[in-house]
């Protein structure tokens, strides 16, 4: 599904990504894990198609498609998703009208057409009653005064609408509660399937009680320098990641 080569990014001739290498497989649901500044949001944004970064060598290949040359609204339509950390609050715009933009622009960069509102708002309750999702939410502005959990629950809305074939979450579990966390963990539980694979970028182990793993790997000064089990998120909360610091300095 996802394959990274040589991975090597700059932003501002300031090495960021430096060789990394990376595969996921279809339906697999893989854990980055490592400590602050070691690349791993740069990663998400340059899988994603973020400008502000150089891509100085190697390739991001998508279904053996390299992406590298496509732009985020192109790369959304063949089925990126990324979950952002801080979700944005904006009071001036509905939350249907959000989520019928996002769909659409989705629907038009892949050459379909358009979907009318009755479409949409049936697709919106069939998702919304899937994940259990209150209604009433989406009468209200985007993320406006929605609190921890309710923003997190959007996101996983508009997640299952688009339906992506690679689910970025950036450390989404961040600043959450236990019942926010929960919501996240479900939502991703709930749309795990053969063919959506998952990157789920997290400091903290937590996270990883809910939504199990089916690798590890652990991100030290721009690359992957470890990839194990499940059971390596729980050696890395023992441990720290002072080994891997050194070792990738080395
Ligand atoms: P992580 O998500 O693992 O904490 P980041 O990808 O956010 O790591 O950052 C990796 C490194 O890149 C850090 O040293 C950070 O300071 C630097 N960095 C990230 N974004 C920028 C930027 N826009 N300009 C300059 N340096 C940046
Ligand atoms: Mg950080
Ligand atoms: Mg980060």
């Amino acid at each position: 599904m996802l394959e990274i080569r040589n991975l090597v990014v700059d932003i501002d001739d300031k090495r960021i990504l430096n060789g990394l290498n990376l595969t996921v497989n279809k339906g697999e649901v893989a854990a980055i894990m490592g400590p602050n500044g070691s690349g791993k949001s740069t990663l998400s944004y340059v899988i994603s198609g973020k400008e502000d970064y150089t891509v100085v060598d190697g390739e991001i290949l998508l279904d053996g498609e390299n992406i590298l040359e496509l732009d985020p609204a192109e790369r959304a339509a063949l089925g990126v998703f990324l979950a952002f950390q801080y979700p944005l609050e904006i009071p001036g715009v509905g939350t249907m009208t959000f989520l019928k933009a996002v769909m659409n622009a989705q629907r038009k960069a892949r050459g379909e057409a358009e979907l009318t509102t009755p479409d949409l708002m049936r697709r919106v309750r069939e998702a919304a009653e899937e994940l259990s999702i209150n209604q009433e939410m989406l009468k209200r502005p985007l993320n406006f005064g929605f609190s921890g959990g309710e923003k997190k629950r959007m996101e996983i809305l508009q997640m299952a609408l688009l339906e992506p074939k690679l689910c970025i979450l950036d450390e989404t579990d961040s600043g959450l509660d236990i019942d926010a966390l929960k919501i996240v963990a479900d939502g991703v539980n709930a749309l795990r399937s053969p063919d959506r694979s998952f990157l789920v970028i997290t400091h903290y182990q937590r996270l990883l009680d809910y939504i199990v793993p089916d690798t590890v790997h652990v991100m030290a000064n721009g690359r992957i320098v470890r990839t194990g089990g499940k059971e390596l998120a729980l050696e890395l909360e023992a441990n720290g990641y002072a080994d891997y610091r050194q070792q990738a300095a080395e």
